[in-house]
């Protein structure tokens, strides 16, 4: 077994023990491996373990990674689902609409239009999440749980856009109960969205570090990095 192997099996199982201990089933929460700065050899390692969803930061990167694994894959094996989770310019929203099967990191409505507008007909909708900041200053990405309603009510009307649910990257906060404080945050936003009838699955929330806490305020999917992929140096 590779290490990257190994890593996945332990993440799984950190998943399953914290689903455990919050009454949940190990099927309602989603693991994206977050292959960032990591080659595509790595991601056909992961894909080879079983690992599905991949998570990108940065546009460019993330758009060759995709290229290099559609030529790297046998012709009928299962090909992975790439989500970008990074910022995203104006300028890059066509290389990311015509690349990417989500986009986690939706904050501005001028993204969500364009992204809408550039998706390729012969594509799916691109499924998306508004980025919320509940903690954090106006420099940070994301939107407020302020400017939220009106936002989720005009991406979910853009044809090219499924609107899925929220994602959110808290600033560290150190301790079980103060982690999972800020993720409840989270959790009810996205509650109150569905309550107004929002049709959301999706709450995208907790990463290598904190994913315990985060499934415990109802995670779907989580996003982890270094602790399959090993430190970014
Ligand atoms: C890098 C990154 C992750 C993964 O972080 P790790 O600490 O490596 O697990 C998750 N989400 C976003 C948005 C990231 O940028």
């Amino acid at each position: 077994m590779t290490t990257i192997q190994a890593n996945l099996q332990l993440v799984r199982d950190r998943m399953a023990r914290a689903c455990d201990r919050s009454g949940r089933g190990v099927n309602e929460v989603t693991l994206l491996a977050v292959s960032k700065t990591f080659g595509p050899q790595a991601v056909a390692e992961a894909l080879a373990a079983g690992q599905q969803a991949f998570g990108e930061n940065y546009v460019q990167e993330g758009v060759e990674k995709i290229l290099a694994l559609r030529e790297m894959l046998p012709v009928g094996s299962g090909s992975p689902v790439w989500h970008c989770i990074g910022p995203v310019q104006t300028n890059k929203t066509r290389l990311v609409a015509g690349h990417f099967d989500w986009v986690q990191s939706v904050d501005r409505l001028k993204v969500a239009q364009r992204l809408s507008e550039q998706r390729p007909a012969g594509l799916p909708p691109l499924q998306v999440c508004i980025q919320v900041n509940v903690d954090g200053g106006a420099s940070k990405s994301g939107v407020t749980p302020v400017e939220l309603p009106d936002l989720a009510q005009a991406v979910a009307a853009l044809p090219g856009l499924t609107l899925r649910g929220l994602m959110c990257i808290p600033d560290p906060v150190t301790g079980f109960d103060a982690q999972r404080a800020v993720f409840m945050r989270v959790r009810d936003l996205y509650e109150m969205l569905r309550a107004q009838g929002y049709a959301l699955d999706t709450l995208s929330m907790g990463m290598s570090e904190d994913l315990e806490p985060a499934i415990a305020a109802g995670a779907t999917l989580v996003r982890v990095g270094r602790a399959i992929f090993g430190s970014r140096g």
